[in-house]
């Protein structure tokens, strides 16, 4: 977008912070909320993964997250951040911030290092959790029966554009 238009700009600027007012901000924190954040603006992506990593990394049947533009998180403070690392399932290196007083995992990515990050979103604050609404469910696949729920998403068999696994058997 062009500056060249100032009027348009801030007609659709306004526009945005309208329909994001009873969203935004959203703000979470650690079990021990030595870790706070805030997010300053509609999250690009929000779902579940299924994936076999994200169950481990939850201790849960899913990992809840909103992918967010690291310019839209913003840490309170100056938090104790661990880095969590692994190997993804496509073999990538996996790396996710955790408080390092409580160790609960918060976001995927570095902070100040990469520029999108994940939120997990079962770290929102009570006046935020209700807000969250997964669009999206990766990773069906390795989906335990008993983690299924009863809400409208869009699956996929691994994630958008990865072939379904074919039978291992
Ligand atoms: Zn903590
Ligand atoms: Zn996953």
């Amino acid at each position: 977008m062009s500056s060249a238009n100032p009027a348009a700009a801030q007609s659709s600027s306004q526009g945005a912070v309208s329909s994001e007012q009873t969203f935004l901000p959203l703000t979470g924190h650690c079990f021990c909320r030595h870790l706070s954040y805030t997010i300053s603006s509609q999250p690009l992506m929000q779902g579940l993964c299924y994936c076999r990593d994200c169950q481990r990394i939850s201790g849960s049947g899913f990992l809840p997250w909103m992918s967010v533009p690291a310019s839209s998180l913003t840490l309170v403070g100056t938090p104790k951040v661990e880095h969590v690392r692994g190997t993804s399932a496509r073999g990538t290196e996996k790396v996710m911030s955790a408080c390092a007083d409580c160790g609960s995992t918060v976001f995927g990515g570095r902070y100040g290092v990469d520029d999108q990050h994940t939120v997990y979103a079962g770290t929102l604050d009570d006046g935020c959790v209700g807000r969250f609404e997964p669009t999206i469910a990766l990773f069906v696949s390795e989906r335990p029966a008993w983690a299924k729920l009863q809400i409208e998403m869009k699956e996929f068999d691994r994630m958008p554009g990865m072939k379904p696994v074919t039978s291992r058997h």
